[in-house]
């Protein structure tokens, strides 16, 4: 993202003819909002005078108190590519404030930041690292998506099987020019679906793009004839849809998570960092896993972790520390799933680990066998727990956790509260499934 000032903004709605401006926001519960601002309104718009009615968002205040303000991030001003370009459209990233002044508490990107800030007084910096996975699909012919693919390619391969070839690299060129930094792209093991990594940044620029990337990605898929999800597991015998986490310390330039000397080259506080993750995982799967579909990811066989354990490179383990050491020294955290919200996860993330930090706690050993196949008795023997089986173990686990529920502060009940409303939701359901296994035989 740019480093533009409030007159660079300004000279470049009048240069680039930016007909249109929206205000983001991410609510409570990861959903992308905007309010398109005309240019005329541009100087108010960064003034933080654009209002929104809170109590229509989901997860925010209630309608008695409901009048909240859009301060924009000047840093995230950028144009989107796929809008026309005569007459373009531009977006700013923006926080919610009250009409006191004061940050709004709800608002996932102030949550992010107050961690980060915390990060910065024990002297981190938290750097993040994503890799995205989605399918593309068809849409039928009402244009409504289904989970049908004609696409026959499997991992890393090429065109012309390959059929989101070209939505890939429309991502990847519209992104760039966005300055969202582009790791790599490429076919995932399963027919239609795809990964998308993106370069570290700082986390609240790589929540930002997490946003981006996935607007971008359902909006040029759908320009091509095809529906993009991030759904963690739509398809019951195929791999799901994961975002690994890649993530490191750094300090004045310097990545804290690596030590010549340290064993297997980590730093203590890398070591410290892992165990604070392993420490909380199960907890913060509520914010990583948000979904009820998310647990259906979490099972043996498909590269998604089931039990909390760390490893160097065996990808059956919950924490991976891949190969490179040196900058590129880190710990990948392999739950997440695209659908959480990316500014809540980072800042639990964060808080689990410097919670490690703070007690000086010690990871277990790593694992280097396959915990797919590791029977229940000897995992625990080796004192390896399990994730949460459901959303509802999740929330659970959650509640009772004090760091997390503290890293969220005033609405992480709120939070809670709408993931168990979720699961109800879900629970009353009679499925298919239910039908055929006990209609016939109860
Ligand atoms: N799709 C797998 C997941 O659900 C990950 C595959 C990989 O290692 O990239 O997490
Ligand atoms: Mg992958």
């Amino acid at each position: 993202m740019g480093t533009y000032s409030k007159e660079d903004i300004l000279r470049l709605v009048e240069e680039e003819d930016i007909q249109f401006i929206r205000m983001q926001f991410t609510d409570l519960f990861g959903q992308l909002k905007n309010v398109a601002v005309t240019a005329s309104q541009i100087g108010r718009a960064l003034d933080g005078e654009i209002m929104l009615d809170g109590s229509s968002i989901q997860g925010s205040v209630r309608v008695e108190e409901s009048d909240q303000y859009l301060r924009p991030d000047p840093a995230t001003f950028a144009i989107l590519t796929w809008r026309p370009q005569y007459g373009k459209v531009a977006r700013l990233i923006c926080d919610i404030y009250n009409p006191d002044g004061t940050p709004f508490d709800g608002d996932p990107r102030n949550i992010l930041k107050r961690a980060l800030r915390q990060a910065k007084s024990m002297g981190y910096d938290f750097h993040v690292g994503p890799e995205l996975e989605f399918f593309l699909f068809q849409t039928d012919e009402e244009g409504r998506p289904t989970v049908k693919t004609s696409d026959k390619a499997g991992y890393f391969d090429l065109g012309p099987l390959d059929l989101g070839e070209g939505t890939r690299r429309e991502v990847v060129l519209a992104l760039e020019k966005m300055g969202v930094e582009i790791e790599a792209s490429h076919h995932e093991t399963a027919a239609g679906q795809h990964e998308i990594d993106l370069k570290y940044a700082d986390a609240l620029t790589a929540a930002d793009n997490i946003m981006t990337f996935k607007l971008a990605v359902k909006t040029l898929a759908q320009k091509n004839g095809l529906y993009a999800t991030f759904m963690p597991k739509p398809l019951r015998d195929a791999a799901g849809n994961g975002m690994h986490v890649n993530m490191s310390l750094f300090q004045d330039g310097r990545n804290l998570f690596y030590d010549e000397s340290g064993e297997r080259k980590l730093s203590l506080l890398a070591r410290q960092f892992i165990a604070g993750l392993l420490e909380h995982a199960g907890s913060f799967c509520a914010l990583t896993n948000p979904v009820v579909n998310s647990y259906k990811r979490l099972i043996p066989g498909y590269e998604a972790p089931c039990c909390l354990a760390w490893s160097e490179s065996n990808r059956s383990a919950l924490i991976r520390i891949p190969d490179p050491r040196g900058q590129g020294t880190r710990a990948e955290l392999r739950s997440p799933d695209t659908a959480c919200n990316p500014y809540l996860a980072f800042a639990a993330c964060l808080a689990a680990g410097l919670d490690g930090v703070t007690r000086g706690l010690t990871p277990p050993p790593a694992v280097a066998g396959n915990l797919y196949a590791m029977p229940l008795e000897e995992l625990a023997a080796r004192g390896i727990r399990r994730l949460p089986v459901s959303l509802d173990a999740a929330v659970c686990a959650m509640e009772t956790d004090k760091v997390i529920m503290e890293v969220l502060g005033p609405y992480a009940a709120r939070y809670a509260a709408g993931k168990r409303q979720e699961w109800e939701e879900y629970r009353t359901q009679v499925s298919q499934w239910e039908l055929d296994r006990y209609l016939a035989n109860c």
